[in-house]
């Protein structure tokens, strides 16, 4: 049994969602179709997401969302007529949006995240009408119905496993099961959507609960690519990495599967496959528990920029009992997550992401360093990038490091921090943002070009 999940640019209009159900109807075993709202149909386009996104903020800023409200309903209206369809179900997608609209503002991200499930909600509607309407046998499945239960923290929603079991019994539905991504319900039955890009995070849920041997991930790529393909021009195809590595690489701007989904995939080792909705014949990546390293030590670079470091230095830091946990605890009591924390005899740095960090919560973290922990220096510094070196082996093979710094400065370009060690699977170069291109290509160059290590 297949799980399959089809992204905004698979379902963004008449033409795509033929190619969907093309690619269904091509193998019996695709029996839970997940579905992102309608996306891109071009660059300039807008994601149905975003005009729902603007509908609430207009409701919510108590403008006139006549307009807005229509932009999102036509969008519809056109992909069902022109899928030989009437117009009923844009109808009903209208009267399901004014009741979204008319509910209770008060709680601003309640609201939102009710107007925001609605294009993935209707859009799963749709496609399951239109399954129907060319004759073949589907249903859609609401994750209230269908048990997609969620935590209930609005800025943090993350999937409960007590879910599973109900989302099991999706296998034994009849026929096709078509799934709104994107967003669950707590425990109290309030709907939370998973952050932007989530509806890939529902597919990993279902696959893994209902232990699908494969869970497909249709996209608008052929495959993942070894580097970003607007920076590296024709970057190399991976046809095989593990969760591990696809993980690091999602972690740090590789868009093409979002980072949280991964998870549950991994817990129950369903392999993971990303695919082309426009050419589904292509081997596209396939993403796995295991792979053998020694073929390939380098997967992938990724770069992801929009750090804030906060270094903290203090003299005699290392015999100071307690002075790490004190310092995340600062982090923690003012809900902020960090990512690395790299640290020297008499120093640490506490790398965050930018978004994270309003400027008034990293102003209050600064007061509470030097009041609590009374250091000689707290420097904040913005403007950071990641530069991520990713593969399997990566601790054990020797050299890669050293080749990776001497890359990194033939561009002229300073190493700010290097995280080595704790992950086995990735080397990890804090780097300023300006100079993140140049680094980017030269490490392609040698880990692709110059001595590319796939046998
Ligand atoms: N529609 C949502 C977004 O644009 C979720 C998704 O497409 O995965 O972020």
């Amino acid at each position: 049994m297949i799980v399959c999940k089809f992204g905004g640019t698979s379902v963004a209009s008449a033409e795509q969602i033929r190619k969907v159900v093309d690619i269904v109807s091509s193998n019996k075993d695709r029996k839970i179709v997940v579905v992102s709202a309608p996306g891109k149909r071009f660059s300039e386009d807008m994601k149905v997401t975003d005009l729902l996104i603007l509908l609430a903020n207009k409701a919510l800023a108590n403008e006139d969302i006549e307009a807005a409200l229509s932009d999102v309903v036509e969008r519809f209206r056109s992909i069902a007529l022109d899928l030989g369809m009437d117009g009923t179900i844009a109808d009903e997608i209208e009267t399901d949006l004014r009741e979204r609209l008319g509910r209770d503002k008060e709680d601003t991200l309640l609201y939102m995240d009710k107007m925001k499930a609605a294009g993935e909600d209707n859009n799963a509607k749709m496609i399951a009408a239109y399954f129907s309407f060319i004759g073949m046998e589907a249903q859609y499945v609401s994750p209230k119905e269908g048990g997609l239960l969620v935590s209930d923290r609005p800025e943090r929603v993350r999937a409960l496993p007590e879910g599973d079991n109900r989302l099991a019994k999706l296998r034994d539905l009849p026929g096709i099961i078509v799934f709104p991504g994107f967003f669950g319900y707590t425990n109290d039955g309030t709907i939370r959507t998973f952050n932007r890009g989530g509806s890939d995070i529902t597919g990993s849920i279902i696959a893994a609960a209902t232990k699908a041997d494969l869970y497909e991930n249709f996209t608008d790529v052929d495959s993942v690519f070894a580097a970003n393909p607007t920076i590296i021009e024709n970057p190399v195809a991976i046809d095989k990495m593990t969760y591990r590595e696809m993980r690091e690489l999602a972690y740090a701007g590789f868009s093409v599967f979002h980072d949280e989904a991964l998870i549950p995939a991994f817990r129950k080792s369903i392999p993971v496959s990303i695919k082309n909705t426009n050419n589904p014949n292509a081997p596209g990546t396939l993403i796995v528990k295991e792979r053998d390293y020694n073929e390939q030590q380098v997967i992938g670079i990724a770069a992801d920029s929009g750090f804030t470091t906060i270094y903290v230095d203090k003299y005699l830091m290392n015999l100071e009992i307690g002075f790490g946990r004190r310092l995340l605890q600062i982090f923690e009591e003012e809900d902020i997550s960090y990512e690395h924390t790299p640290s020297g005899i008499d120093n640490l740095s506490i790398i965050v992401r930018t978004r994270y960090l309003p400027e008034d919560k990293e102003k209050k973290i600064v007061e509470r360093i030097h009041k609590e922990l009374e250091p000689d220096a707290v420097i904040v510094e913005h403007d950071y990038s990641m530069i991520v070196l990713v593969g399997e082996g990566m601790q054990y093979t020797t050299g890669l490091a050293a080749r990776a710094a001497s890359a990194i400065a033939r561009t002229g370009s300073n190493i700010d921090m290097i995280n080595q060690g704790s992950s086995e699977v990735s080397l990890v170069f804090g780097v300023k943002k300006q100079d993140e291109t140049k680094i980017l290509k030269e490490l392609y160059k040698e880990f692709f070009v110059n001595s590319f290590t796939r046998v």
